[in-house]
């Protein structure tokens, strides 16, 4: 019989369950789907869609050197694998799980639809993370809702065996079809510093990574200049590498064992969201907020013209890189959701918009952390953006690279170059901070009664 694997992010040759199972079929026939509902949605994003197109060219050339191809449809997903289903008479589709309220209701669906024809699809659950979502599950609940004891139990969970890329597949006789042109598909600026995607990219950075950065990732994490961190969330996103293959991989250094711990928060937040889809655009945990509304402010966020030079440099990082540094997504999130107080929603939409690794289970929920309305067990606490300057870029070479109207300066006026005088930053063409932060602060405190 023949099989269809449906590769969805999971675009990958190496330790790919979904791609396995349809291999060891007489015929296998990968397929990916443009899906006008992800490309053309509210999400949509031209950062994702040229990357995912540099995936899907590097997918197909691995896949013909196996003797495979890769078959690429645009449409309705159902529709498209289900006539796919037919043509090739496949008993079996494949297909990774996932977790988003978007991605279950389309595998929901596609199972009826096929099984209406006496076919079948399979779901493969450690594709996207490393523990499948619920798997760890407390026995009373159906999700951890704190992060420690989720990690406790996932580092000591037993992970499956790896998939080695499959040796040859065997096609039935397809036309692929071309696989279209950025200029077909993406419908609006790319970051002019956007990465190359792709499996054969993305097992590189990932081998330089465990060669040599993640040993000093424990003590370079946070250094927002260092740039320490591997830069591998776009490939996990898509599936470029396989998140099991890295824990597997990761050893017992200080630097891996952190590297570990942050592989670990993603499995985390799917697990929540597996449990909670309503909380993609809800309080997961409510705090009553009553957000502000102010489209000036929120534009002046987005544009990186906050007068902050911290949040203006990781909003600027943002726009021409498609990616931001952790510990500035933090600084930012809770300047736009603490310090102006601004609806979540409103900072989640834009990363959503521009990150390359977006997606709803880890923006939308480290989102909620950060504002509080999430897993953070202090919700409460607002970061100052001038002592995480202080501490995380304490020479100001990340600001430096990222805000030209303030590179002379040195600290501390490179952090609080409001202490030059307003003449002066009239000069520079660089605005005077839209709060007080002390004040934004209590503002924020007295806001959840907590002041
Ligand atoms: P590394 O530090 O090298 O970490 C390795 C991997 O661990 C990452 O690639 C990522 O897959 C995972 N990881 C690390 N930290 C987290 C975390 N806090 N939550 C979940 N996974 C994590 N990450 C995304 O992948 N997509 C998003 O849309 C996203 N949005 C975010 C929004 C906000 C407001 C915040 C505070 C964080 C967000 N993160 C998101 C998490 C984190 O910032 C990125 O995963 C990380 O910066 C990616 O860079 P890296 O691959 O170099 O990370």
């Amino acid at each position: 019989p023949t099989a269809v694997a449906l590769l969805t992010r999971d675009l990958r040759v190496h330790d790919n369950p979904v791609l396995g199972a349809a291999a060891s079929a007489d015929h296998a026939v990968p397929v990916f789907v443009l899906d006008d509902v992800i490309l053309r949605g509210g999400h949509r994003s031209p950062n994702r869609v040229a990357f995912l197109l540099d995936c899907l060219r590097d997918l197909r050339r691995e896949l013909r050197e196996l003797g495979g191809d890769l078959l690429i449809t645009r449409g309705d997903p159902v529709r498209e694998v289900v006539g796919l289903a037919e043509r090739f008479d496949a008993a079996t589709v494949h297909v990774a799980a996932d977790v988003s309220a978007y991605a279950t209701g389309r595998a929901r669906r596609l199972s009826k639809a096929l099984s209406g024809a006496g076919r079948e699809l399979v779901v493969h659950d450690t594709v996207v993370t490393v523990a499948a979502p619920g798997e760890l599950a407390p026995q009373s609940r159906d999700h951890f809702a704190v992060f420690t004891p989720y990690f406790r139990h996932w580092r000591e969970h037993h992970t499956r065996g790896l998939h080695p890329a499959p040796k040859a597949l065997r096609l039935p006789p397809l036309r692929p079809g071309g696989i279209p042109g950025r200029a077909d598909l993406v419908d609006g600026d790319v970051s002019p510093s956007l990465p190359t995607g792709g499996e054969s990219e993305g097992r590189r950075l990932l081998d330089d990574w465990l060669d040599d950065g993640v040993h000093h990732y424990a003590s370079d994490q946070d250094r927002l200049a260092r740039d320490g961190t591997s830069r591998l969330s776009a490939y996990l996103h898509f599936g470029c590498v396989s998140p099991t293959e890295i824990a597997q991989r990761v050893g017992e250094s200080d630097g891996e064992r952190a590297f570990l711990r942050q592989l670990a928060w993603r499995d985390f937040h799917h697990q929540v969201l597996a449990a909670r889809p309503g909380s993609a655009w809800n309080d997961y945990r409510t705090r009553n907020d009553h957000w502000r509304t102010d489209h000036e402010e929120l534009a002046a966020w987005r544009d990186g013209r906050t007068g902050v030079p911290l949040v203006d440099a990781g909003m600027r990082q943002l726009a021409t890189e498609g990616w931001m540094h952790n510990r500035a997504r933090l600084v930012t999130a809770s300047f736009l959701t603490k310090s102006l107080y601004l609806d979540w929603r409103e900072g989640a939409r834009h990363f959503l918009r521009l990150l390359v690794d977006g997606d709803i289970a880890n923006n939308n929920m480290n989102w909620q952390w950060v504002a509080g309305t999430g897993t953070d067990t202090r919700p409460n606490r607002v970061l100052n953006p001038t002592r995480q300057a202080e501490r995380y870029d304490p020479d100001g070479a990340y600001v430096r690279r990222y805000v030209p109207e303030l590179a002379d300066l040195a600290p501390p006026e490179i952090h609080e170059p409001w202490r030059l005088g307003e003449e002066e930053l009239r000069r520079r063409d660089y605005p005077p901070p839209l709060v007080d932060l002390m004040d934004a602060a209590r503002r924020f405190r007295a806001a959840r009664g907590k002041d």
